[in-house]
């Protein structure tokens, strides 16, 4: 350890924290690092050696990394969310003084960060949860950093935080998000809409390959094209890498065709559908993610299923043959483009209004249009759309719906008849695209003036009294319903 002091300290030297703290260092900013397994401060500093001398400083007790900080110290925290997070804690507080921060840069949930805010400040010290994305190589080059908490905490490392986020044309991909938990709750939506995308594509790639049957190296074409489009994001990006990996176990083919067709996840996108369904927000395209994760996860049920559910003589995809000997490929990739395009507006609506309901319950403040903003650079969903829902949200910041933006609108009732061609033909073909219909569903849902839900109030008043509103009076009415019929 040097003598001189490190501007602040990063504990938790695995993929994530190693690379943040890369990061931080070779923006000037002399850091200190540590690590439970120490093996990995070691690690840590050979790496910061290789990558051009950066200015880390490794510890190897929770005493020494805090006291080799500047005060007011900042401390990041990069460990397994849950109770590492507050073993860490209490390990490294017993050395912090009153002014000192925690920064937590783990995806945790958003209560256990509002519990430490509570719990820390009993010793003086301030607390920021901060989410981060990008993964490996946004931690070590610029990621999305989405801090909340306390406001004095933030102003300590802005200068930090500002330099080390990714950068875009109109700024760092970073802000104080707002109080409380509110860093940790965008990152869990971002992860949400993160799910949305990944299913999204995940189906176009899905009709593309059985209905138009495009080859691997098509679909590279295909999404490397759309990739300098109005689809321009980074998921698009690696979507068409994938398709050019050979396996090279085998040597046959692509690798992506080797691949399990089981998804893992963490619960971020979970914790987003609870939570959505807990304000009473309508979030079905990030919820048929959600639930194309959990059937995904049936590999043997579904394949029992694909021997049972069957017509008599009929296999799984002899429906398909018929149908793709009818479509003209060219125009079911162009169609399949702008259903996915449209798809992804109606997810993030969904994102979007998730987050105003939780900001207007908690009194958070958010500026929607600020969370596009830091979102267009280094994180998992940076796409080039994003700056247009930024736009949106600065035209009109109470816009209720981003679908009834004037310029999404306008891009959704001109994309919609293609829309209806890819779910209705994915529909005959027995090909399920839960996400696209969810977004399909959600748009005609919203854009109707009316709905059958006169129907369901008078079967709940039928059953349960519960009564129900006319159309050209106001009040409450109840009906015998049972009498009259
Ligand atoms: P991780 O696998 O989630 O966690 C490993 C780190 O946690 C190691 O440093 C480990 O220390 C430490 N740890 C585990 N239990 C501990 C305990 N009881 N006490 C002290 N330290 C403990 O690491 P990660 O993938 O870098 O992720 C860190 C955080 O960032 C997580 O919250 C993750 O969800 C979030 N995140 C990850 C990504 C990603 O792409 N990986 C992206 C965004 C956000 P030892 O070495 O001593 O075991």
């Amino acid at each position: 350890a040097s003598t001189t002091l490190s501007r602040i300290g990063l504990a938790g030297l695995a993929v994530m924290g190693q690379n943040l703290a890369l990061n931080i260092g070779e923006k000037g900013f002399p850091i200190s690092v540590y690590n439970r397994t120490t093996s990995k401060v070691d690690e840590t500093i050979e790496r910061a050696k290789r990558e051009g001398d950066l200015p880390l400083t490794g510890h190897y007790t929770p005493r020494d990394f805090v006291l080799s900080i500047q005060r007011p110290r900042s401390v990041i925290i990069l460990v397994k969310a849950g109770s590492p997070v507050d073993q860490t804690i209490s390990a490294l507080t017993q050395f912090m003084e009153p002014g000192d921060t925690i920064i937590d840069g783990g995806n945790e949930w958003y209560e256990n960060t509002e519990r430490r805010i509570h719990e820390v400040s009993e010793k003086g010290l301030l607390y920021l949860g901060m989410g981060v994305s990008g993964g490996e190589e946004g931690a070590r080059f610029g990621p999305s950093l989405m801090p909340g908490g306390s406001y004095e905490a933030y102003k300590n490392v802005e200068d930090i935080v500002k330099k080390v986020a990714a950068q875009v044309e109109d700024g760092p991909c970073v802000t104080f998000i707002g109080e409380g938990g509110a860093g940790n709750f965008v990152k869990m939506v971002h992860n949400g809409i993160e799910y949305g995308d990944m299913q999204l594509i995940s189906e176009a790639y899905d009709v593309l390959k059985v209905v138009g049957g495009l080859s691997n190296e098509e679909l590279c074409e295909v999404f490397t094209e759309w990739n300098n489009g109005e689809l321009e994001s980074f998921l698009v990006e690696i979507t068409a890498d994938i398709f050019r990996v050979k396996d090279e176990i085998t040597g046959e083919g692509e690798l992506v065709d080797k691949i399990l067709d089981k998804t893992g996840m963490k619960g971020t996108g979970k914790w987003t559908v609870q939570q959505a369904a807990e304000l009473s927000v309508a979030a079905p395209t990030i919820a048929a993610s959600l639930d194309g994760r959990y059937l995904s996860g049936l590999k043997d049920e579904r394949e029992n299923a694909a021997k049972v559910l069957w017509e008599a003589g009929m296999r799984e995809g002899e429906e398909v043959e018929a149908i793709r000997s009818k479509v003209d490929k060219k125009r079911l990739i162009d169609d399949v483009r702008q259903a996915l395009y449209v798809s992804k507006i109606c997810s993030y609506a969904q994102g979007m209004n998730l987050l105003r309901a939780k900001s207007l319950e908690k009194n958070w403040d958010l500026n929607l249009g600020e969370l596009a903003r830091i979102w267009k650079g280094g994180c998992i969903i940076r796409a080039v759309f994003l700056d247009r829902i930024k736009k949106a949200y600065q035209r009109n910041p109470g816009l209720p719906n981003l679908i009834v933006d004037p310029e999404f609108a306008r891009e959704m009732v001109q994309r919609q008849a293609a829309w209806r061609r890819v779910v209705g033909l994915a529909v005959q073909a027995g090909i399920s695209t839960p996400g696209m219909c969810a977004s399909l569903g959600y748009f005609d849902t919203y854009r109707r003036k009316s709905l059958p839900a006169n129907l369901v109030q008078a079967q709940r008043d039928y059953f349960g009294a519960h009564t129900y509103e006319r159309i050209d009076r106001s009040g409450a009415f109840h009906t015998e319903w049972a009498k009259l019929a």
